[in-house]
């Protein structure tokens, strides 16, 4: 099974960041204006926070992408 691959919109990201709790290794917000930064791909052991994340982000602007 292959690691998903996390796609953000940031068109639609509100700057809330629930992602950020939810998995503060792979999320961070801008300084500025709070938009969501990826900091890294999930490998394996991120799965779980990585679908927390997506789960929670009110936007839907975070996808899990399984390729
Ligand atoms: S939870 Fe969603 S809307 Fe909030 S900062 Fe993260 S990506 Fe943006």
């Amino acid at each position: 099974m292959t690691t998903p691959r996390i796609e953000l919109a940031l068109d639609k990201c509100v700057g809330g960041g629930q992602c950020v709790l939810a998995a503060p290794q792979l999320f961070d917000q801008d300084e500025q204006d709070g938009t969501v930064i990826l900091l890294r791909q999930p490998e394996a052991a991120d799965i779980g926070s990585a679908s927390q994340a997506e789960l929670v982000c009110p936007a839907r602007a975070i996808q899990l992408i399984e390729e």
